[in-house]
């Protein structure tokens, strides 16, 4: 990504350093997408890890502080803490300021931030397609966004230009760039991410309920497909429980589509039905090419984790 000749961005605010908002911070920076970098996180230890890090150029535990002359404010907290942030922050907005977040469901996420809004301040939305299992200060890096999605819903009547203020800046930082309503965003990725997590979550459980096998050869034998669920399971409780509380309406749509699709599976298991076996599996070995193809994974073998070397040769 070629650094911006004149930074796109005055001042632009990032609330909750975590994996998202220093990921966010450091490619601002990078690419010269902001002339000045304010870091707002209620928590001292992530500040001071922050100022190490010298990933911003303020930092503050104070929301109005963050506020003051911004032009762009992007929420990176967990989805059920957004409100009480706009709150904080909004009416301190100056007009003409946008003020964008992350988080992970998009329909609560404007219900609760849109009414803090004063006049002359706009909300666009918006949802980076990218992630890992890490969280803090420490897990986020430049290129996080590079290649991968993300997902903007400004409500109607959304001025132009704040759209395209914040377009601007996920693609300085290497993101292509959607736009959707919310309701279609959050049906979207309850089956694309959340239902996903909630598989995940779960069978990471009985295994770990399973004592019959025994918890070490559940471990020990873990790579011929458990492990995979395991990272996908090891992601943050506190941004996992908020995002199943704010997209409950959605995710139990595909979670009922889910299980009507299971059963018919394991009645063509219990009823030895290879050809319909056969045919299912086919259908979705088409979807992991088209994912790769689209360049959204690796085709390497074992999702590209590093192999021993063999014999020193
Ligand atoms: P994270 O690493 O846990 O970071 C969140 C940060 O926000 C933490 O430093 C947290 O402080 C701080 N925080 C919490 N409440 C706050 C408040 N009221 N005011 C100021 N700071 C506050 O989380 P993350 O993974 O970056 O996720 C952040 C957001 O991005 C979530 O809304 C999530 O849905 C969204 N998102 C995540 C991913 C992903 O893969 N991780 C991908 C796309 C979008 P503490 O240390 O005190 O908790």
């Amino acid at each position: 990504m070629p650094e911006a000749a004149v930074p796109p961005i005055g001042r632009l605010a990032v609330v909750g350093l975590g994996l998202i908002g220093s990921s966010i911070a450091r490619a601002a920076r990078r690419y010269g997408l902001a002339r000045e970098i304010v870091a707002v996180d209620a928590d001292e230890a992530v500040r001071e890890r922050v100022r190490e890090l010298a990933i911003a150029d303020h930092v503050t535990g104070d929301a109005a502080e963050g506020a003051r002359d911004t032009d762009v404010v992007v929420l990176c907290v967990p989805v059920g803490a957004m409100g009480a942030v706009a709150e904080a922050m909004a009416p301190r907005l100056k007009p003409g300021a946008v003020i964008s977040d992350v988080g992970s469901v998009k329909g609560s996420v404007v219900a609760a931030i849109q009414p803090h809004l004063p006049e002359g301040v706009a909300l666009v939305p918006g949802h980076p397609i990218a992630g890992t299992e890490y969280s803090g200060p420490d897990a986020g890096f430049s290129t996080l966004f590079a290649g991968r999605w993300c997902i903007l819903t400004p409500p109607e009547g959304t001025p132009e230009d704040a759209v395209l203020r914040v377009r601007g800046l996920w693609e300085g930082m290497g993101a292509l760039v959607e736009t959707m309503s919310p309701e279609h965003h959050d049906r979207v990725l309850a089956i694309t991410s959340h239902v996903p997590h909630l598989i995940a979550y779960n069978i990471v459980g009985t295994a770990a309920d399973l004592e019959a096998v025994t918890q070490s050869e559940v471990i020990k034998f873990s790579a011929s497909g458990f492990r995979d669920f395991t990272r996908i399971a090891a992601s943050d409780p506190t941004m996992w429980r908020d995002i199943f509380l704010n997209n409950r309406d959605a995710v139990l749509e595909m979670l009922g589509r889910f299980n009507e699709d299971l059963a018919a599976l394991a009645r063509a298991v219990r009823w030895s039905d290879g050809e319909a076996l056969h045919a299912m599996f086919t259908r979705t070995r088409a979807i992991r090419r088209s994912i790769v193809a689209l360049g959204q994974d690796t085709a390497a073998p074992d999702f590209g984790r590093p192999r021993p070397a063999e014999d020193g040769k």
